[in-house]
This record gives structure tokens, C-alpha cells and sequence, in this order.
């Protein structure tokens, strides 16, 4: 099933059954608490205004403040942003974050804008949104093809709005306005975090192990440069234009740094497609790029034994039934992404109580929560002799149905 929302719904029928969860408690995390639609028109740097569709999805907001991501891609669309948020929710309630979950986005390619072009963008976005949004309220952070300059711009356009200085409407800001020390890496590292616990819990040795990436924009970037660092051997890495391939190890360092010049990584080793990639022989695949990218048409052809999903919601139901049944072992993207909500966290938390941490807080505190999340996932698992992906829904789930008891 590739509709994100419907496979959402599925899932969640799944974990609410094994939890037995309070049926109004279910039929409200059916829906999302609110949805803003917005077209809003934008000068280009021809002078013609051009109409753009936004969305912001608040899904629940039982934990606290909603929170999620900001996209902006031409295939973004409201059941897409429905699951986003409603994943969200999950996330942040599995890793014990007091957020509630949102996502948005906006139907654009920002590879075709100039630089002020997307100012405007967001900054028109930011109008149509401002009612909406707030420190206590919603608090979107960067996604796909959005970064901190952009949450920099929504910070600011959001502060003229109100009329105050309110650094905590966003997070993933520059580091010099309020951002956190490694927001940046938090995604990634996280990744590499859940990957190690629950390989120890596997009583597996990571060192020599091969991993394929596909997606090397932030969250894969960083991560392939952990696991390298960790003793993993990173043998494959792709983009939206192909990857590479060295059944002895890129080299990370070299292989970014290859496609930041060259702006791809073809020629770089062998040549791989972006499909490709995800059937390699390796031990550990991570879909770091979209959802749906693992499916009933190549989930048979897999050879990893483990994937580590740092994409929201790569892998769809059919060809979740197909790698279970080969005995994969998924750690699902809800616990493996989670770093990014953590780090968004702390730098909320940071500019609430006006502190700074240093980079070494920031990640010793993220390991903890990471570390945490994934024994708590190992062990639902292996008590209710479910998969990961179900532990994590149930860890959530009760999660949420204790924060309704108070
Ligand atoms: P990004 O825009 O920085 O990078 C996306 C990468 O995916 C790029 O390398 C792009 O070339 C690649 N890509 C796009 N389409 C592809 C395709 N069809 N095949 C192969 N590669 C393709 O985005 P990001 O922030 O790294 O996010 C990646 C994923 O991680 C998304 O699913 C996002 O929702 C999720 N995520 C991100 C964060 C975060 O903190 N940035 C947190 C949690 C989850």
C-alpha cells in the first residue's frame, strides 16, 4: 500500500488492538486534530507572481506543542503530510519528548528558485501560517529541501508578525540565533545510536559490517560518516541522480566531497542506480531518502538482514509482510529518525531557559534517549514476540494512554 496515511491508519489499528487502547483514544489518532490549506502567491524575480499550495497538518497534541517538519518538494501532498505528522506523534511519544506531532509543507521544486525566490517563499508561507504556529502551539523544524537558513527566515518573519523576538516557533535554527549544537548531525547520530543498541542487544559486532545508503543529503551524510567511524564499512551511498558502489569501502569523507564538487557521484566508483543500491549484498541497508522506496516490487530482492529506516515510512505494508517473512530485522523509522525531535528538543528547551549546551551535552543526552527508546522497543519485541515496528507503536501508544490518565 503506498498511500502513507492509509498505511499509517493501518498500522496504528495494528498497535491500538495489542494495547487494547481506549477507543476514543483511537478514533481521535485516526484524524488530525486540524489541517491548514493555504495557496498564497509569490513574486518571481521576473515580476510575475506565481501561486503556491502549503500545508500544515496538526495531528495531535495530547504530549505538548505539535512539532514536525517543514518540506519542500513537488510531490508533497496531503495524505503525505497526514502520516508525517501522524508519525510524529508517534515518534515523539515513543522517545518521551513532550511534543505533539505536525508536519507541512510546500508543492515546490526549490531547485528551480533563485535564492530570493525562496525567501519569499517561505516568508509568504510564514504569513499564511502565523496564526497557527507558536512556541506553544506548533513548532516546525527543516525536512526534505528545507534547512536552518529557511527556519531562520520563519523565525524572523514570524518574530515581525507578532512583534517579539520568539526564537522558539522553530527549531533547526543557525547555531548564532538560538539553534542548538548538533542539530545538524542529530538525525544521523541518532541513527547510528539506535543501529548500535540494538545490534549489542543482537549480540551482533558491528565493526566490518556493510552498509548501503540511499540518501546522502543531512541525515545520510552524517550517518554514513558515523558508521564509518564506528568500524562499519560503507560500500554504497546514492542520490536522487544514482550512487556508487566499492565492495570494499568509498571512503565517506572522499565520497562527499566528490559530489559536493561534482555535484553527483557518478564516476565516483562504480556506477549504481538509486534502485539498485537497495538490493545490494550488504548487511545493513538504510533508506535515507523518501517514503515507499522499499516495496512489494523489490522487497524479495533484498539481500540486508537488518534496515535501518531513517526515511519516514520507506517501507510499505506488503513489503513489510515480505521482509518479515525472510527474517529481517527492521528497525522502523519512528525510533531510527527519532534524533532529529530529540536535538529540536533540547534547542527548544535551550532557548526556553536562555542556556547554551555544548556539542558533548547535546549528544551524550541524545545517546541516553536513543539507548533508551531502542530497549524499550528490543525488549516489547521480544516479550510480546512482535516486530520493532509494532513495539514502537505499542511503546508509543502507551505512552499517550498513561499521558490521558493524569
Ligand atoms: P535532504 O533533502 O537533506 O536529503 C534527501 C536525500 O535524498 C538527497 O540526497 C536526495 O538526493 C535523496 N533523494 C531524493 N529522492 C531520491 C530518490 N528517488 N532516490 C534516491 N535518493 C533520493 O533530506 P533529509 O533531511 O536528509 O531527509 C531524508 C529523510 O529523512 C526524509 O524521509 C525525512 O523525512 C527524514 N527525516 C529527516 C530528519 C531531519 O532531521 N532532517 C528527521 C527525521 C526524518
Amino acid at each position: 500500500m503506498s498511500n502513507p496515511w492509509q498505511r499509517a491508519l493501518e498500522q496504528l489499528e495494528k498497535a491500538a488492538t495489542i494495547v487494547e487502547l481506549d477507543p476514543d483514544l483511537t478514533a481521535r489518532l485516526e484524524k488530525p486534530d486540524a489541517i491548514v490549506e493555504t495557496e498564497f502567491g509569490v513574486q518571481m524575480d521576473s515580476g510575475e507572481e506565481k501561486k503556491f499550495r502549503g500545508y500544515r497538518v496538526q495531528h495531535n497534541n495530547i504530549l505538548g506543542a505539535y512539532k514536525g517538519g517543514l518540506r519542500y518538494h513537488p510531490a508533497v501532498d496531503l495524505d503525505e503530510a497526514k502520516a508525517l505528522a501522524f508519525w510524529m506523534t508517534m515518534k515523539c511519544a515513543l522517545v518521551g519528548v513532550p511534543f505533539g506531532g505536525g508536519k507541512g509543507g510546500i508543492e515546490v521544486d526549490p531547485k528551480k528558485l533563485s535564492e530570493a525566490e525562496l525567501e519569499r517563499l517561505t516568508r509568504a508561507f510564514t504569513k499564511e501560517l502565523a496564526l497557527h504556529i507558536g512556541p506553544e502551539k506548533d513548532v516546525p523544524a527543516p525536512d526534505v529541501n528545507t534547512n536552518s537558513k529557511i527556519m531562520h527566515w520563519i523565525y524572523d518573519e514570524y518574530s515581525k508578525l507578532v512583534g517579539r523576538a520568539t526564537p522558539m516557533v522553530v527549531t533547526g535554527k543557525p547555531i548564532e540565533i538560538g539553534g542548538s549544537e548538533g542539530r545538524t548531525e542529530a538525525t544521523g547520530l541518532g541513527g547510528a545510536y539506535a543501529l548500535f543498541a540494538i545490534l549489542e542487544k543482537l549480540g551482533k559486532e558491528r565493526k566490518g559490517m556493510t552498509v548501503a545508503i540511499q540518501g546522502i543529503g543531512n541525515v545520510g551524510s552524517f550517518l554514513a560518516q558515523y558508521l564509518e567511524e564506528a568500524g562499519m564499512k560503507v560500500v554504497a551511498l546514492s542520490d536522487s541522480k544514482g550512487g556508487a558502489y566499492d565492495a570494499n569501502g568509498l571512503g565517506v569523507a572522499a565520497a562527499l566531497a566528490y559530489k559536493k564538487e561534482t555535484g553527483t557521484l557518478a564516476g565516483f566508483a562504480q556506477d549504481i542506480s538509486s534502485h539498485e543500491i537497495l538490493t545490494l549484498p550488504v548487511d545493513v541497508l538504510v533508506p535515507a531518502a523518501l517514503e515507499n522506496t522499499i516495496t512489494d516490487k523489490n522487497a524479495a530482492s533484498i539481500v540486508a538482514k537488518i534496515i535501518l529506516e531513517m526515511a519516514n515510512g520507506p517501507t510499505t505494508l506488503e513489503a513489510d509482510a515480505i521482509l518479515d517473512g525472510k527474517g529481517v530485522t527492521i528497525i522502523p523509522d519512528i525510533l531510527a529518525n527519532a534524533g532529529g525531535v530529540i536535538v529540536s528538543y533540547f534547542e527548544w528547551l535551550q532557548n526556553k531557559s536562555n542556556q547554551k549546551w555544548r556539542k558533548d551535552e547535546v549528544f551524550h543526552e541524545l545517546k541516553t534517549k536513543m539507548e533508551s527508546a531502542a530497549e524499550k522497543v528490543f525488549f516489547t519485541s521480544r516479550a510480546k514476540h512482535i516486530s520493532m515496528r509494532d513495539a514502537a507503536y505499542v511503546v508509543a501508544l502507551r505512552n499517550i494512554q498513561d499521558r490521558m490518565a493524569v
